[in-house]
């Protein structure tokens, strides 16, 4: 079976790096977004134009010289909130995005001489009917779940501590 595609894509790399780079220089560029933002609505250009000039350096984007395209994006980042406590996430230093994978693994079959000679139809015919009332997506977490979310870094610590630990160690 193929690698997901994000696992190694640049894009996974760089906000990785990003991320320890935010981490280790413990900044709050999240709340100099936010200032900046509201600094494109001053009555002084050169003050409009320096917080333009630090926003694009800072976020890698150009939203333009008026506040509000720049608002709309922050207010989805604002959005985002750790998936297991439910506190907001735009205003930490870093969190992370958890993109999780679950597949059934089949057991391997030992068919027996005898079962193979019996028939199989009748069993068919139940296994059909037990799935017809199910709803698609159900039948679809039987055998594949894919589950992307965000966690802040306790949150992320505490998940990873636990997942590593395994069950009553
Ligand atoms: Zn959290």
């Amino acid at each position: 079976m193929p690698r997901p595609e994000w696992e190694h894509s640049p894009s996974f790399l760089s906000s990785f790096f990003s991320s320890i780079i935010a981490v280790m220089k413990g900044d709050t560029a999240a709340q100099e977004l936010a200032r900046l933002i509201e600094e494109l609505g001053l009555a002084s250009p050169t003050a409009r134009e320096k917080a333009r000039a630090r926003l694009k350096r800072l976020t890698g984007k150009d939203y333009g010289a008026d506040p509000g395209p720049w608002r709309e994006w922050w207010e989805k980042h604002a959005r985002l909130r750790c998936n297991r406590c439910g506190k907001p996430l735009f205003d930490r230093k870093v969190y992370y995005r958890v993109k999780t994978r679950l597949t059934s693994e089949p057991t391997e079959l030992h068919i027996s001489e005898e079962e193979m000679s019996r028939d199989t139809a009748a069993e068919m015919e139940e296994l059909f009917k037990r799935l017809e009332g199910k709803p698609v997506e159900e039948l679809e977490d039987e055998v594949l779940v894919l589950l992307d979310y965000y966690l802040c870094l306790p949150c992320k610590r505490a998940h990873v501590a636990q997942v590593r630990k395994g069950p009553g160690r």
